[in-house]
């Protein structure tokens, strides 16, 4: 299997910005570490590669989060990138809606429901050199995510744009899913520049293959612009390396339980012998032992 990987390219003289991902690993690393049903799984796949791909150009010290509320099964998702490649994210149900629609296809539009799509924009939160964030909000019009982007650029950013995200979800012999391929691109169209190619780019993109049929067959990322955009040539700016990864640790668990009240802290210790913390964004659970919280109380005096 490929490592994941993202590419930044420009088309069109640099009137155009294209991203592009393959997210297989990192998608089914989420997904097995939150047991999502293969519905979710379809859901918070997608919005983590729809947030590397927004947060493609992303300084260092730059943090994106993307935030689904919504009133579907799922009852919300969130992911969040920053300008190394990691992304991280859950779903709130994450075993929600397990169905598949008409079509034999995952029903992502009815898991997630209707409500608000936001993007918040934060810099130097973690030397902290903390500036007001930029944030953004548009309704979610479609809840099959990448309209969601794309309508998210075109209203709070001005920026005409085509997206395709996919999850392929693939069933093993005793019946539970995996994810066999999942990526997706990002086409910008910057002001001044022709936006017809944005039409002519939709046009190839809904003649072509499906962009997790492309990964299966092996496509990398430039591979997936280069379908999109036909004839029109782009320009590689870059490519690095992404992944799912989160920001917690044991320390951070101890100097979470360490911040609440003396007496809370006694108690715990004296009726739950010990304290479990769960991470929301990768649901690891870290386990602070009797002899920890006695440590914690004693450094307290
Ligand atoms: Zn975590």
């Amino acid at each position: 299997m490929n490592a994941d990987s993202l590419v930044r390219a420009t088309a069109g003289d640099g009137g155009v910005r294209c991203m592009a991902a393959v997210t297989t690993n990192l998608v089914a690393e989420a997904v097995a570490r939150h047991q999502t049903s293969p519905t979710v799984a379809a859901a918070l796949g997608r919005t983590l590669t729809g947030t590397l791909l927004l947060g493609a150009g992303l300084k260092e010290l730059d943090r994106l989060t993307v935030q689904l509320v919504c009133d579907g099964p799922v009852g919300g998702i969130t992911a969040e990138a920053n300008a190394r490649g990691e992304v991280r994210g859950y779903a709130r149900n994450p075993a929600a809606n397990p169905d598949l629609n008409g079509n034999g296809k995952f029903d992502v539009s009815s898991v997630v429901g209707t409500g608000m799509f936001y993007v918040t924009h934060e810099s130097g939160y973690e030397i902290g050199l903390y500036t007001d964030p930029y944030r953004g909000a548009v309704p979610i019009v479609s809840g099959e995510i990448g309209e969601d982007f794309a309508y998210y650029l075109a209203k709070s950013e001005q920026i005409p744009s085509a997206v395709t995200l996919g999850v392929y979800m693939r069933a093993r012999v005793d019946g539970s899913t995996y994810a066999e391929a999942a990526g997706g691109l990002m086409i910008q169209v910057m002001p001044g520049a022709d936006e017809g190619i944005i039409e002519a780019i939709e046009d190839s993109i809904g003649r072509g293959p499906h962009t997790t049929t492309l990964i299966r067959e092996g496509a990398r990322p430039v591979d997936l612009l280069r379908a999109a955009l036909g004839s029109i040539p782009l320009e590689v700016l870059e490519e690095k390396r992404v992944s799912f990864a989160c920001t917690c640790s044991h320390e951070r668990a101890v100097s979470l339980i360490s911040s609440i009240d003396r007496a809370e802290l006694e108690t715990i210790l004296r009726e739950d012998k010990g304290a479990a913390m769960t991470c929301h964004f990768c649901n690891e659970t870290y386990r602070l032992g009797e002899a920890t919280l006695e440590d914690i109380l004693a450094v307290r005096g």
